[in-house]
C-alpha cells in the first residue's frame, strides 16, 4: 500500500472515536456545553439507552446564528484563544472537538437562540455534513438532539453494552454533574419517564437526597475546610488544594469503589491515586473489601492542574500530585476522626445488624417514616458533631476536659456477659464492649506503635515449628520474607514447600505459631492486588486477630480491667482494625427514657 492522506470524512470519524466512545460520552459533552453556557436548567431526554435519541436542552447563552456552522467544525471553540489560556481554563470545554465529533457519527439537530437575538436557527447535520438550515422561533438557549448514534460506524455500534448498562452510565454521569452544580435544575428521562431530577436550590444536600435517598443521605458527613484553610482561602493565598464535600459514615459501605466521586475545579475526574487516598483515609474503619461513598470537590488554582491530558477531559495531571493526594487524605481522615463517636443505639443504620434485636430502642417513627428527631435531617446533614440519639438526646461520646472527642472516658468494669462482652460504666451511662474486637484494636495500635519504632518485638520459640505449604503459598511466603521478618517473624526454608518458624511477633507468643503463619498466608492468597503497604496491613491485622482473646473466653476481673484501660488509651477505640464496632453505648438519657423516667 502506498502512503496516502486519509479522506476528511474518515479522519473525522477516527478523531470522533476518541471523544465519543458511547452514548454517555454524548450526554457528558452536551451537558458540559450547557453548563459552560451558564444554563440554570438542563433537561436530558434519552431513548433506547441513547442509541435512538439523546436530547439536551438548556436555557444558557445560546449560539449566535452566524456562528452555528462554525461550532460544528473541528477545533472550533469560543473558550480558548492562545496557548497560555490552557493554563487558566475555567470552563469544562476548551478543545472544540465535541460538537464536531458527535455530528460526525450521528444525525444531529441543533436549535439555538442566542441572548440578544430575536430569532433562532435550526441546523441539521448528517455524518458531519449540514443538510438543512432555517431561521426559526425558539426559546433562548440551545437544544441539541442526537439520533442514530454510530449509524456510520458499525464497529462502534457492536461494542456498545446492553441498553441497561448504557442507561446506568448516563444516570451516573448526570448525577455527578447535578451534585457538582446544585444551582442548576437537572431533569433526566429515559423513554419518556423522568428518572432523576433536582430542584436547583443550590444545596448539595438536596441533590444527595435526590440521588441517594434519605437513608443514605442521613449517614453522610460533611467534609469542611479546616480553619487554617478557610483563613488562608479568605486571604487570597489559595495555592494549595482545598477539599470539601461529603463522605459516608464508616457504618455505611459499598462493595465497589464507584461511589467515590472526585471533582477538580468543578470537573468530574477519574483518578485512581486520589481514589486510593480516600480509601486509605478509612484505613481500619471499614471491613475488608468494602468501600465508602465520597463526594469530594478539590479546588486548585487553574495553573496547578493540566486538564489537557485526554480528549475526554476526565483525566487531569497535577503539578504537585503528592500535595493533592495529601490534602484529600487529610481532609477525609480529619473528618472521620472528628465524627466517629461510640455507636449509640440510635446511631445504628436502620438496616444494621442491631436493628432487629434492639428495635425497641429506636425512636418512634413519625408519619413520614423518619424518626421523630430527624424530621429536618434530610436538609441538615451531620456536621462534625456526633449524631444525636433519640429526640433531643445528647451525643454519645462523652467528652472529658482535655481529651479528644474520639477518646473513651475512664470506665469502671461491672462484669462479663456470655463470655463475650464486657459491661462497663462511664460518666454517661453504660457500655457493652466486644472483648475480641476491643482486644484486636488494642493489639493493633500497640503493634503500629512498635512498627513506628526501631523494630517489632519478636519472641523466639523454644522449639521451632514446621509448616507445610502448597507451592503457591510457598512462593507467597518467599516473596514476603523480608516484610515478615520486619514484622517480627523469623521463618526459614526447610526443604521444598516447608518452612521452619523460629520466632513470631511477641504479641503472638501465646498462640500456635504454625497456625498463625498459615492464617497470614491464607489472607495473602485472598488479596488480588497486593501493594506492599496492603500486604503489611493485612499481616498486622491477622496477627492481631490471632492474638486477641476470643469470644467464649471467660476473663478474670483483672484481665477485663487491663483490657479496658488499654482500650481507653487507644486513638481510635470505637472500631476494630477490620472496621467492626468495639462497643455499644447506652447513655444515661437513653436509659432514663426507656424506663419512662423522662
Ligand atoms: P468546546 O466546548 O470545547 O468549546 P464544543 O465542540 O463542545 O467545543 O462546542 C463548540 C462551541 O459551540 C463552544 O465553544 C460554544 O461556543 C458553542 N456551544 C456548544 N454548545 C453550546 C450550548 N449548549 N450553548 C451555547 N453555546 C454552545
Ligand atoms: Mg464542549
Amino acid at each position: 500500500m502506498t502512503i496516502h492522506v486519509l479522506p476528511d470524512q474518515l479522519a473525522s470519524q477516527i478523531a470522533a472515536g476518541e471523544v465519543v466512545e458511547r452514548p454517555a460520552s454524548v450526554v457528558k459533552e452536551l451537558v458540559e456545553n450547557a453548563i459552560d453556557a451558564g444554563a440554570t436548567a438542563i433537561t436530558v431526554e434519552v431513548r433506547g439507552g441513547g442509541r435512538d435519541l439523546i436530547q439536551v436542552a438548556d436555557n444558557g447563552a445560546g449560539i449566535p446564528a452566524a456562528e452555528i456552522e462554525t461550532a460544528f467544525l473541528r477545533h472550533a471553540t469560543s473558550k480558548l484563544t492562545t496557548a497560555d489560556d490552557l493554563w487558566a481554563i475555567r470552563t469544562l470545554g476548551f478543545r472544540g472537538e465535541a460538537l464536531a465529533s458527535i455530528a460526525a457519527v450521528s444525525r444531529a439537530t441543533v436549535v439555538s437562540r442566542a441572548t440578544g437575538q430575536t430569532t433562532g436557527v435550526r441546523l441539521v447535520l448528517e455524518g458531519g455534513q449540514s443538510v438543512a438550515r432555517e431561521t426559526v422561533g425558539a426559546p433562548a438557549g440551545t437544544v441539541i438532539a442526537v439520533e442514530n448514534l454510530f449509524y456510520n460506524v458499525p464497529a462502534r455500534l457492536k461494542f456498545l453494552k446492553s441498553v441497561t448498562t448504557e442507561k446506568r452510565l448516563i444516570d451516573e454521569f448526570v448525577t455527578r454533574y447535578a451534585l457538582a452544580y446544585p444551582r442548576i435544575r437537572f431533569r433526566l428521562s429515559h423513554d419518556g419517564r423522568v428518572t432523576f431530577q433536582t430542584t436547583g436550590s443550590g444545596a448539595t444536600a438536596d441533590v444527595l437526597l435526590a440521588a441517594y435517598g434519605p437513608d443514605t443521605t442521613r449517614q453522610l458527613i460533611e467534609v469542611q475546610l479546616s480553619e487554617a484553610e478557610e483563613a488562608n482561602a479568605g486571604a487570597g493565598g489559595r495555592r494549595s488544594a482545598l477539599v470539601h464535600g461529603y463522605i459516608s459514615d464508616p457504618a455505611l459501605t459499598w462493595a465497589g469503589r464507584n461511589h467515590i466521586l472526585l471533582f477538580v475545579n468543578g470537573r468530574a475526574i477519574r483518578d485512581p491515586r486520589l481514589t486510593f487516598a480516600v480509601i486509605q483515609a478509612y484505613h481500619t474503619l471499614l471491613p475488608g473489601g468494602r468501600y465508602p461513598l465520597a463526594l469530594l470537590f478539590v479546588g486548585l488554582p487553574p495553573e496547578e492542574v493540566d486538564v489537557n491530558v485526554h480528549p475526554t477531559k476526565v483525566e487531569v495531571r497535577f503539578r504537585d500530585e503528592g500535595a493533592v493526594f495529601g490534602a484529600v487524605q487529610r481532609a477525609v481522615r480529619r473528618t472521620l476522626l472528628q465524627t466517629t463517636p461510640a455507636r449509640g443505639i440510635g446511631g445504628w443504620p436502620t438496616n444494621g445488624p442491631a436493628a432487629a434485636g434492639w428495635g425497641s430502642f429506636r425512636p418512634a417513627e413519625d408519619g413520614r417514616g423518619l424518626p421523630a428527631n430527624q424530621l429536618d435531617i434530610p436538609w441538615q446533614l451531620r456536621g462534625p458533631a456526633p449524631e444525636p440519639i433519640e429526640g433531643g438526646g445528647t451525643a454519645e461520646a462523652p467528652e472529658l476536659p482535655g481529651t479528644a472527642a474520639t477518646r473513651l472516658p475512664i470506665m469502671r468494669v461491672i462484669g462479663q456477659v456470655g463470655a463475650a462482652y464486657i459491661i462497663t460504666e462511664g460518666p454517661d451511662g453504660l457500655y457493652l464492649i466486644d472483648q475480641h474486637a476491643a482486644h484486636e484494636r488494642v493489639l493493633y495500635e500497640q503493634f503500629l506503635a512498635q512498627r513506628r519504632g526501631i523494630h517489632v518485638a519478636s519472641q523466639g520459640l523454644v522449639a521451632a515449628a514446621t509448616v507445610y505449604m502448597s507451592p503457591s503459598q510457598s512462593r507467597l511466603i518467599e516473596e514476603n520474607l523480608p516484610l515478615l521478618t520486619e514484622l517480627g517473624f523469623e521463618i526459614e526454608s526447610f526443604g521444598p514447600n516447608a518452612f521452619r518458624v523460629r520466632a513470631v511477633p511477641a504479641i503472638l507468643s501465646r498462640s500456635d505459631p504454625a497456625e498463625a503463619v498459615a492464617a497470614v498466608v491464607t489472607d495473602l492468597e485472598n488479596e488480588t492486588t497486593p501493594l506492599k503497604t496492603q500486604i503489611e496491613a493485612l499481616v498486622i491485622k491477622r496477627v492481631c486477630k490471632t492474638a486477641a482473646v476470643k469470644a467464649g473466653q471467660v476473663l478474670s476481673r483483672v484481665e477485663m480491667e487491663e483490657l479496658i484501660t488499654q482500650l481507653e488509651a487507644c486513638n481510635i477505640p470505637h472500631t476494630c482494625p477490620h472496621g467492626r464496632p468495639t462497643l455499644i453505648h447506652l447513655s444515661a438519657a437513653t436509659l432514663a427514657r426507656q424506663f419512662g423516667r423522662t
